[in-house]
This record gives structure tokens, C-alpha cells and sequence, in this order.
């Protein structure tokens, strides 16, 4: 099989596996009791904690660590609410986890705006300066749309943000962007960073939440007051090990370079086999399809059938009709019915990649003939 849909998950590195078994059943201690192996596995807790603020070129903040990016992005948005004369700010172009939670506050009575995305796929800047004013509690912003690739300029919105609403919150959604694109908290500093372990290899149900204030983050749920408060509940120990594991598996430059050409590749043959491949010059993780006079949901089913998986968007939401995110950069119907999401692993080989496109060029022609 060829799996090409990893922005929708990876398969987690067997180096992890090894990892889990020490914290799960050798040092399985809770990190909250008092005996000394928890206190060990404590301090393992911490050391882990300063490892991924390293790794995100922190200078100061926290991580917590959660169960999912989902959740990482529900505790920076509710956790960054406040009752009062305020604004949220959200791209329309966010996933779920955070377009769907700002359709609720808007729901519950909040002031929410929306800003549009541009032919790019980027948040439009120009309509993002239109709505920032003084009453702006909270910009979310993704870093790497997870449908597109389209690459967000976190740096310019970082100055409007210093220029129109400098006390407001900047959250961002790295999922798509963390241990793939280069990015460094020194060089763009946000308050708030979501990112996950599923989408690099690593295990599921395991995420963080880069917490510049965490006396500014108000917790989603109350008990025994673990990870300062923020994230009560026991630390799921094992599973932020392997997280931890697979970061430190990952060469994120050579890596890129190496899935830009992987992406370069299938670009050439789809194109040669009259697939349409947008460009959305973002990540050369993810590659937009147009089947053009076939479905996606078509193609999807019939490369399956031969062993080549591909995505049709957000896993949370590819079984719903129509696609909100294409819809907003400007696709017409025709071309969102047809549109497929093709997304690389950086342990493909083009050879792989080469197969597949063949596969996929192949199965087109012969599902065009069959309806035209
Ligand atoms: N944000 C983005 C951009 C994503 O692509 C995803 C997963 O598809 C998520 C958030 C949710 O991640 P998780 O599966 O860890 O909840």
C-alpha cells in the first residue's frame, strides 16, 4: 500500500514502541505521588517539558501537554476567553477543532469575525487589518493549512497585531507546520502553539500547547490541578515519551528537501496524465488534486481498491458534503467535487511516489472514458 494521506495521520516510528514499554510498565509510577520513582519520573516529566520548548526555540512559557490537538486548540481559545467587550479573530480557512469552536462562542453571543482567505490560501491580510482593533482578545491563526498547505505569514501578522491590538492573544495552530516547516518561537513569537504527535510519526492521542502566560490560560476542567493547574488529569507518561522520541527522530530540513522533491515528482507525472495539481506554494507536504469530470470521492475509492490512499481534506470532516475551505479561496463547485488531498511522508521514496503517480494517472483515464 502507498499511504498518501499523512496530514491525516502517520504511522508512528517502531523506535516508539520500545519507548512506551519503559514508561508503561517499568517506570509506570504517577508523576504526582510522593515515593521517589514518581519523583523520577517527575523530573523525566520536566526534562521532556523543557526538551519540546527547546525544540520550539522557546526563551520562557510552558508546554502542556494534552490528548490531542483538538484539545490543545479548545484550551487556547475557551481557556483565552473573558467575559467583557471583546473580539475574536479567526481565518475562515481554521480546522475544526477551531473553526467549530468559534462558531459556538459566535453561537453563545460573542463578537467572532472571520477573515477570508486570498487565491493563495493565506489568511488575507489585508481584511485581517480591517477587523483588529483595541477589543481584540484573540487572533487564531493556523500556521499550515491542513486541506491546502498554503503557509501563513505568521511574521507580518505578528506586526499588525503589535501595531492595532498589541494586548491581544496570538494563537496558532502548528499541527500541519510543527517538525516540518522550520519554525523557531525567537523568530515568531506567539502565545500560544498547538501541535501533535500523530501528525510526525509519533503516537496518537498525544499533543501540546505552547503556553507563553499560563497564568493567562484558564483550565478546561477542574481536578488535581496537574501541569500547574492548566491540564488536570495524569500525565499520560508513555505517550509523551514517544512524542518526545519522535521529534528527536526527525531532521526537519533535510526532510523538506527531500519531500520537495517527492512533491516535484508526482507534480510532473500528474500533470503529464492531465491531472490538475494546484500550487498553493506552501508546504511541500501537502499537494491539492483536481480530477477534473470526476469525483474525488470516486477516484479515493478506486485508488484504494489498488493500494494507493489518498485524503479528500480534514479527516474530522471528509465525510461531510462540500468543502468550506476550498469554497472560501474561490473553487468553483465543479472543481471541489473533483478535488482529492494528496499528502506526503518524508520516508517515502520517489520511487514510491513514481509508482503511485502512474497508479493514479492510470485509474483517472480509465474512470474518465468509463463517464464521458
Ligand atoms: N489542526 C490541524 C491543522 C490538523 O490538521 C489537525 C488534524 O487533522 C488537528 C488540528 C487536530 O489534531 P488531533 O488529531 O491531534 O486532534
Amino acid at each position: 500500500m502507498i499511504f498518501l494521506d499523512n496530514a491525516g495521520t502517520t504511522k508512528m516510528f517502531e523506535e516508539c514502541l520500545q519507548v512506551y514499554g519503559g514508561y508503561a510498565c517499568k517506570d509506570f509510577f504517577n508523576p504526582s505521588a510522593m515515593s521517589m520513582e514518581s519523583m523520577n519520573v517527575s523530573k523525566a516529566l520536566l526534562e521532556t517539558e523543557k526538551f519540546f520548548l527547546n525544540v520550539l526555540g522557546a526563551s520562557d512559557g510552558n508546554v502542556i501537554f494534552t490528548g490531542s490537538a483538538t484539545e490543545s486548540n479548545n484550551l487556547a481559545i475557551k481557556g483565552s476567553f473573558r467575559k467583557g467587550d471583546y473580539e475574536y479573530v479567526f481565518s475562515a480557512g481554521e480546522h475544526p477543532s477551531v473553526y467549530n469552536v468559534a462558531k459556538k462562542m459566535e453561537l453563545d453571543g460573542c463578537k467572532v469575525h472571520f477573515v477570508p482567505l486570498n487565491s493563495a490560501g493565506q489568511v488575507d491580510l489585508v481584511e485581517l487589518e480591517k477587523v483588529l482593533n483595541e477589543k481584540t482578545r484573540l487572533i487564531s491563526v493556523m500556521f499550515v493549512s491542513n486541506e491546502t498547505g498554503a503557509v501563513n505569514d505568521l511574521d507580518k501578522i505578528i506586526k499588525l497585531k503589535t501595531r492595532l491590538c498589541p494586548r491581544a492573544v496570538l494563537h496558532v495552530d502548528g499541527v500541519q507546520g510543527f517538525m516540518k516547516i522550520p519554525f523557531s518561537l525567537r523568530k515568531t513569537p506567539v502565545d500560544l502553539f498547538s501541535f501533535s504527535a500523530h501528525k510526525i510519526h509519533g503516537p496518537k492521542g498525544v499533543a501540546g500547547l505552547y503556553v507563553k502566560n499560563k497564568g493567562a490560560l484558564k483550565e478546561l476542567f477542574q481536578g488535581g490541578g496537574q501541569q500547574y493547574g492548566v491540564r488536570s488529569g495524569t500525565e499520560n507518561v508513555p505517550g509523551i515519551m514517544q512524542f518526545k522520541r519522535a521529534v528527536e527522530l526527525t531532521d526537519v530540513r533535510k526532510n523538506l528537501e527531500h519531500v520537495e522533491e517527492l512533491k516535484k515528482s508526482l507534480v510532473e507525472i500528474l500533470t503529464a496524465g492531465g491531472v490538475e495539481c494546484v500550487d498553493f506554494a506552501g508546504s511541500p507536504y501537502i499537494l491539492n488534486v483536481a480530477f477534473n469530470g470526476v469525483k474525488g470521492e470516486t477516484m479515493l475509492h478506486a485508488l484504494d481498491e489498488k493500494g494507493v490512499v489518498v485524503g479528500l481534506g480534514s479527516a474530522c470532516s471528509a465525510k461531510k458534503a462540500g468543502n468550506r475551505v476550498l469554497e472560501n479561496i474561490g473553487f468553483d463547485k465543479d472543481k471541489i467535487v473533483s478535488s482529492v488531498r494528496i499528502s506526503f511522508s518524508a520516508y517515502q521514496s520517489v520511487k514510491e511516489i513514481e509508482e503511485a503517480g502512474k497508479i493514479i494517472v492510470e485509474t483517472y483515464k480509465d474512470i474518465k472514458e468509463k463517464v464521458s
